[in-house]
């Protein structure tokens, strides 16, 4: 049995303190049977709490730790960085450079801003959005989760769906009302409002792999279908990539896809670690931006340079050019996702337990459902009772899962062959606990 009894304590002195004891709603671990690990530290695959635990581990701060936790070079640089001190709010040459780097990464970004959380890239993606089309509606897909600026805080998916609160209260109805949302997936929803409202609408915001509600891929036409619609009708086509960018392939989701979004919004691993997002895209909707436009955005601490740093870091790793012979980081990260996921339909199949494994290069996850997972609609109707077995089986076990089925399990550079038998060899007894219960 797994001894939380010091996470335990200290959880009930957080819930004192703050809402629900977190800084943000997933790590409660509300929904599942036990409360959350409170971790003391984290290296390479591995997280460890303050009982003691060691755990493998999959949900990399959500995303961003795709080299592993504290990875040399990103600590190194970091430590260097701050004795340079902390903050300037003022310009520096690290700026200049990660934006070089994302831009060469991303082909589709021709200008770039960063920001501190990914909730801001989206919120100001879609007011320049706005200013350069002169356009207030938007339209995003349901399940799809973009952070928790207002206009998008409807039908929301990660926490805002694992808590029954996809709508949340304090989002005034004026603002909810230029909000469109369409089922994921839906081309011939899309193409109808398209036909009926299209020369209104500001923008399209779409996570081209879509991590927050489960792991659910588009299907084939469906991002073709945004990009020659939002084209036709001079609407703003943004891709949320703050998850599945440099995940789904080292150049972003649009790479995979051959899609050219309008506008990107970047997060997570553009930080490595520390709060940094980015939103960017063409350069003359870019240019609308404050103080080369009238559309304005600013922040304190953006472009911050120890974030800056680990950023860079990062990047660095994960772009550099591939020994002879070896394929890329990001398609290393795929094919040990796509081995763990063999060990998993493989437990599924032996325990005679009905699954749908989904993967997208390093992003991976487990539906509890004997049919095909789509949309919202069927990522919901999976057996969310046999993920709760599943999530607390493998964290028994060493496992540490995202605790919700609305959420997405992510590979590092830091997992090893070691990692993965063991982790398969969890998902085996896991998966007869789940055909048990
Ligand atoms: N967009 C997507 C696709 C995300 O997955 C997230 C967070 N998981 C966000 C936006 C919001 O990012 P943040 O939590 O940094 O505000």
């Amino acid at each position: 049995m797994l001894n939380l009894e010091k996470s335990s304590q200290a959880f009930a002195q957080a819930k004192e303190v703050m809402p629900g004891g977190v800084n943000s709603p997933v790590r409660s671990f509300a929904r599942v049977k036990c409360d959350p690990p409170f971790i003391a530290k984290a290296s390479g695959s591995k997280i460890y709490d303050i009982d003691g635990n060691e755990y493998i581990d999959y949900v990399g701060s959500w995303g961003p730790m795709i080299v592993g936790h504290a990875h040399p070079n990103v600590v190194k640089a970091i430590q260097e960085a701050t004795t340079r001190g902390t903050s300037y709010g003022a310009p520096t040459l690290l700026e200049t450079q990660l934006a070089k780097k994302v831009i060469e990464l991303m082909p589709s970004i021709e200008k770039i801003r960063m920001v501190n959380s990914g909730t801001e890239a989206t919120m100001s993606a879609l007011r320049v959005a706005r200013g350069y089309t002169g356009r207030d509606k938007i339209v995003k897909f349901i399940g799809c989760y973009h952070g928790h600026a207002d206009s998008l805080l409807v039908k929301a998916g990660s926490g805002a769906a694992t808590f029954g609160q996809p709508d949340s209260p304090g989002v005034t109805k004026g603002t909810a009302k230029d909000t469109i949302t369409v089922p994921y997936n839906d081309i011939e929803a899309f193409v109808n409002l398209m036909n009926e409202q299209g020369d209104e609408i500001a923008a399209v915001i779409v996570e081209p792999v879509a991590g927050n509600m489960g792991l659910v891929l588009p299907k084939q036409g469906f991002l073709s279908t945004l990009r020659k619609e939002t084209e036709k009708h001079g609407t703003v086509l943004i891709f949320d990539e703050v998850m599945c960018g440099f995940r789904v392939a080292l150049n972003g989701a649009q790479a995979a896809y051959g899609i050219r979004p309008d506008l990107t919004c970047l997060g997570k691993i553009i930080g490595g670690g520390l709060p940094v997002a980015a939103y960017g895209g063409k350069r003359e909707i870019m240019d609308c931006v404050s103080p080369k436009g009238p559309v304005y955005q600013a922040g304190t601490l953006s472009g911050n340079p120890l974030a800056m740093t680990a950023g860079i870091a990062t990047l660095d790793i994960i772009s550099a050019d591939p020994a002879w012979g070896k394929a890329d980081y990001t398609r290393e990260l795929s094919i040990k996702t796509k081995h763990v996921l063999q060990g998993f339909a493989k437990a599924a199949k032996d325990a005679g337990v009905k699954v749908q494994l989904h993967q997208a290069g390093s992003m991976f996850g487990v539906f509890f459902n004997e049919n095909d997972v789509y949309d919202y609609a069927t990522s919901e109707s999976s057996d969310q009772e046999a993920f709760g077995v599943w999530f607390m089986s493998m964290l028994e076990q060493g496992i540490y899962l995202a605790p919700s089925q609305f959420e997405t399990l992510f590979m590092s550079g830091a997992h090893s062959d070691d990692d993965i038998v063991k982790t398969i060899d969890a998902a085996e007894v896991a998966m007869k606990k789940v055909a048990e219960f």
